[in-house]
């Protein structure tokens, strides 16, 4: 494993989190199941203590750059479309494809397309993992949504991709919250099957879409703003 020098603190203590999971998983689960985890510094998880929002934050920001590259790219493109590559999570297409309506029926600055993996921003990927369903990024372009399948027989399945789908979209936990929340992820229990964002969260990432991939082209373009 490696760690890189300036990595901010959350990354270090989510990346031995990882170190430890790997090691006392490495002959419970098939090395195909669970990703490896040197690929991803930071993850925000579905259920936990506490806020990553550093982590969140690093995925969203991945995301909304490979976006604008693109876009950079072809400057004819009519929506910001954020592509994902859904081909290694088969056993959740229905889930996934119910995440992709309510995002797409909820905002209007950013929508979600399916596509290949060459194309894709990020992608899903599901397996046996002790941490549950998480987001996870390097920050560098290789972000995925981990849905579990252990935990997504014990929550709303459909609740926890469109909540892991959030964090791509740029909203943190808040686990305190209601069920009406999406981003509350396991907060409210398991009998919390509400998978569609509030008023405030669907106008957050509107804002977070308008505003940040403005800022994202520029850079792609190399402006200065
Ligand atoms: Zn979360």
């Amino acid at each position: 494993m490696r760690l890189r020098t300036r990595m901010p603190k959350s990354a270090r203590v989510a990346a031995i989190a990882l170190a430890l999971a790997g090691a006392g998983l490495s002959t419970a689960v098939p090395a195909s199941a669970a990703p490896a985890p040197e690929s991803s510094v930071s993850y925000v998880k579905y259920e936990g203590s506490s806020e990553e929002a550093k982590a969140n934050r690093a995925f969203f920001e991945a995301v909304i750059r490979s976006v604008a590259e693109k876009r950079a790219a072809n400057p004819q493109a009519a929506a910001v479309t954020v592509v994902y590559d859904a081909s290694r999570a088969p056993t959740f297409a229905g889930q996934i494809a119910r995440s992709t309506s309510i995002w797409n029926g909820a905002v209007a600055n950013v929508k979600l397309q399916s596509g290949s993996a060459s194309s894709a921003d990020f992608s899903y990927r599901e397996g046996n993992d002790p941490r549950g369903s998480y987001a996870s990024t390097n920050g560098h372009g290789s972000g995925y949504i981990f849905l579990d399948y252990a935990q997504n027989q014990q929550y709303d399945s459909t609740r926890v991709t469109a909540h892991e789908t959030g964090h791509v979209l740029g909203l943190p936990d808040h686990y305190s919250g209601p069920c009406s929340e999406l981003m509350s992820g396991g907060g409210p229990g398991t009998s919390c099957t509400n998978a569609n964002p509030n008023a405030a969260e669907r106008a957050r990432v509107d804002q977070l879409w308008a505003n940040g991939f403005a800022e994202a082209l520029d850079k792609a373009l190399g402006k200065a703003r």
